[in-house]
């Protein structure tokens, strides 16, 4: 999701360029106000002249009804659209969503319900808790909130259907900011609805906290079959990357075996046995090799993306993770020869040493890739 202003055209489209060009496959972007809304459109011209293809949905809170129905070409140019029920209006709850399902029908565009704990609707969960606290035996208030989050989705979605809406133009989301009740909530709203689930652990924080609370909650979710779409929600550091979400999000999918986006490096976290930083050095080097040479090998050599690569510090597990490997490099320990044996598909191709060692591996690396993933529209070559 961007975090630009959107009604600075120009800077909402680079960020989607560069949120895309990271392998973002949907960027959502804050329709909030009418120059919001009036930029919209704009900022798919501009994105058509990057040669960016990548669909829009607009984030709408309080307002989506209104500015949906006064922006008809921001309503045209967005893929979907995303509703919050607990702050489309309470006076005129149903009629403010009706007059969004109303354009998304006009429009052919999929809704998404996302719901989010920060914005749950207030008068369903005060009925729940009354109803609750008259039971004999009343649940907990956690307890409580979740089934309150599930019905407010399952509820607003059906009424998307009462107003027309097709049963598969409708998702949801759940989105709450601690990982056991995300894991929770999204198994029970599973279990109630066969709507796609786009995931999220929301205001997930920032650095490793968000990246690994992310991790953990949708690692579980997307482990046991439950989740279509995700988003990672990193707090940026200030002027930091926003593309970073987008690279966990790869990241998560990739490390569970569900897609892949690009060549993976295995590195050993090094020991006592390794007392230099050459092979952390190497270890870094090769990642950053393969990142940028992707930018050229995506979408031209199908398959490298599944490229696995091993680089070792030592002869205790570096020949053995080596084979496993497409490609594997185990460095010298401390006290052991200064060689460095290369494996190719789990055999033994040569033994590197000086100090061209680096870049006679970036040689080997690229060969492989040359020979084993040829520029081609056919099918991917898979090797091994
Ligand atoms: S492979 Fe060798 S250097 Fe790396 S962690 Fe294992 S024992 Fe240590």
């Amino acid at each position: 999701m961007t975090n630009t202003d959107t009604a600075d055209a120009a800077a909402t489209a680079t960020q989607i360029a560069a949120l895309a060009q990271a392998g973002s496959q949907l960027v959502r972007v804050t329709v909030n106000n009418d120059d919001a809304a009036a930029a919209v459109p704009e900022i798919a011209v501009r994105l058509q002249d990057l040669g960016v293809r990548v669909p829009l949905v607009g984030d709408f809170h309080y307002n989506g009804h209104l500015l949906l129905t006064r922006h008809p070409d921001c309503a045209r140019v967005l893929a979907k659209y995303r509703i919050n029920p607990g702050n489309v209006g309470s006076k005129h709850r149903n009629e403010n969503f009706r007059a969004i399902v109303d354009v998304a029908l006009a429009n052919d565009k999929p809704v998404r319900i996302g719901v989010n704990w920060g914005s749950l609707d207030q008068d369903l969960l005060t009925s729940l808790m009354e109803t609750n606290a008259a039971l004999p035996m009343p649940r907990e208030a956690r307890d409580v909130y979740i089934e309150a989050m599930i019905e407010s989705a399952i509820r607003s979605a059906a009424l998307a259907e009462e107003c027309g809406l097709r049963h598969d133009r409708i998702l949801i989301s759940a989105k709450v900011s601690v990982v056991a009740d995300l894991v929770e909530t999204y198994r029970r709203l599973a279990a109630r609805c066969d709507f796609p689930l786009h995931l999220g652990l929301t205001e997930a924080g920032i650095g490793t906290k968000g990246v690994i609370a992310s991790t953990a909650g949708l690692s579980i979710l997307l482990a046991e079959g439950i989740g279509d779409t995700i988003r990672v929600s990193l707090t940026p550091r200030p002027q930091g990357d926003r593309t970073e979400e987008v690279q966990v999000a790869q990241q998560i999918l990739q490390s569970l075996g569900l897609r892949h986006f690009t060549p993976q490096v295995t590195a050993c976290p090094g020991c006592g046995r390794t007392t230099s930083t050459f092979f952390q050095q190497l270890a870094q080097d090769v990642q950053q090799h393969l990142r940028e040479r992707m930018t050229e090998w995506r979408g031209r050599r199908p398959g490298v993306e599944e490229l696995r690569v091993a680089v070792m510090g030592c002869v205790v597990n570096g020949p053995g993770e080596s084979k496993h490997a497409h490609i594997g490099i185990s460095l010298p320990g401390t006290f052991e020869e200064p060689k460095a044996p290369v494996y190719v598909n789990g055999r033994l191709q040569t033994t590197l040493r000086g100090d061209r060692l680096v870049d006679e591996f970036f040689e080997i690396l690229d060969d492989y890739v040359a020979s084993h993933y040829p520029v081609t529209d056919s099918p991917p070559v898979t090797p091994r």
